[in-house]
């Protein structure tokens, strides 16, 4: 079994200038970007995926 890891970036600028929200599509005046990382057993984090946009949008995907 593997379970996952989230990380939460603020990146610190707003959709000027990293463009919209990927999930809603919607600008934004802060974004965030999720990593999502595999954890294996041996404790390596593997980047699964990741996603950007509003800190609500991605709190959507967390709890998964
Ligand atoms: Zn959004």
């Amino acid at each position: 079994m593997s379970s996952f890891v989230y990380r939460l970036k603020n990146t610190g600028a707003g959709s000027e200038k990293y463009g919209v929200c990927e999930l809603c599509k919607k600008g934004a005046d802060s974004t965030y970007l999720l990593v999502k990382l595999r954890k294996a057993r041996s404790g390596v984090l593997c980047n699964a995926s990741d996603a950007f946009g509003h800190k609500e949008c991605l709190s959507v995907l967390t709890e998964e």
